[in-house]
């Protein structure tokens, strides 16, 4: 697990970099600001916030985070709900943890399994991001997805078990999840502006407007910029986190029907969301299914999505494409309707 961080950081400070660089100049002045950076959840992770209480409300959202994956949603710390779960045994899930959860089983029936949470024992034999990253053997993958799927969780709402052999990986949501729970924190406190950032999931949202960075895929930098007055902004990009091997790229966004890497003509997803989960859960759902599909499952959710393909077209639902501003000229906007 520890070996899995120096890819992470690496490659989200850049993400992170573009997106906060842009909130900053446009909105901090430097005397009213409280910044603060940390790793957490295996990605790093910034705070920016002004008003009376930024420096505990850093605090708090720092801690909020930790607990939240220590305790809760990491599948590698011995003591985690999740963890638990993983072993099979049986577990209540807290009031506060079901309403996540049923998001999550939502996505996964609304994108018909594109999005499944349950796909730890595939993301397993691929490791991708760690010491043991592989190309496993077909048979492998066969039995693996064999083992996923989220209707087959025995939960009933207050109490789960995971059967035998499947594995909850909750990787593609717990940053968004940990953001929705300091959106509820923030609102409790004195802050004028907010920006937090958590891997490649945003929350901004107080007084004004936002400007948030879509990072250009694989590089330095960003291609566009997406104007928003306070929402939850998550992407999914295959350049995030994958391995070579004989010239051939596997990254970590798997495909749930066959068990490799998704390949659905996209580069990255970018949803632009009411709630954390949401936006980090269908960022992931999205990149599986491609721009076309992606953007009808967005609005279904009333979300906005922004598609970013290999050869530099940039697709967006009508809404996003309200909000953005293309700042590579080698991109071009294409409007899905
Ligand atoms: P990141 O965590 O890099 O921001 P995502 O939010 O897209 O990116 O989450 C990717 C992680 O989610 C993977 O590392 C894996 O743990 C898990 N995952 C991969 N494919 C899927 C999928 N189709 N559905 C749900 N979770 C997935
Ligand atoms: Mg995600």
């Amino acid at each position: 697990m520890e070996s899995k961080k120096k890819t992470a950081l690496k490659t989200v400070i850049i993400i992170i970099a573009a997106a906060a660089a842009i909130c900053l100049l446009v909105f901090f002045s430097r005397s009213d600001e409280y910044t603060d950076s940390f790793i957490a959840m295996d990605t790093y992770c910034s705070v920016k916030l002004s008003g009376k209480d930024a420096e505990e409300a850093a605090k708090e959202f720092k801690e909020i985070t930790e607990k939240l994956d220590s305790e809760t949603l990491s599948r590698f710390e011995k003591g985690s709900l999740v963890y638990s779960l993983n072993e099979n045994s049986e577990e209540n899930i807290p009031e506060s943890l079901a309403k996540y959860f049923d998001t999550l089983f939502d996505v996964y029936r609304q994108s018909e399994g594109a999005y499944d949470f349950t796909l730890g024992a595939v993301s397993d034999l691929w490791a991708i991001g760690t010491d043991n990253e592989r190309v496993p053997g077909s048979d492998e993958i066969k039995a693996a997805t064999g083992l996923c799927g989220a209707d087959k969780l025995i939960y009933d709402g207050s109490s789960m078990t995971v059967p035998g052999g499947m594995k909850l990986d909750l990787g593609s949501a717990g940053k968004g999840i940990a953001l929705d729970e300091i959106k509820a924190k923030s609102d409790s406190l004195n802050l004028k502006k907010c920006v937090v950032s958590l891997g490649g999931s945003v929350l901004v949202c107080g007084k004004g407007n936002f400007k948030v960075g879509i990072q250009k895929p694989g590089a330095a930098g960003y291609i566009a910029v997406i104007n928003t007055d306070g929402a939850f902004i998550s992407t999914s990009g295959s350049y995030e986190r994958y391995f070579e091997k004989d010239g051939v790229r596997y990254h970590h966004i798997l495909d749930p029907d066959t068990g490799y890497p998704a390949e659905s003509g996209i580069v990255s997803a970018t949803i632009i969301a009411q709630s954390g989960t949401l936006s980090d859960a269908l960022s992931t759902a999205c990149f599986v299914l491609g721009a076309e599909k992606g953007a009808e499952l967005c609005l279904e959710y009333g979300c906005e999505g922004v598609f970013v393909s290999a050869d530099n077209k940039i697709y967006a639902t009508p809404g996003a494409a309200e909000m953005l501003e293309i700042t590579d000229s080698s991109y071009s906007l294409e409007v899905i309707r």
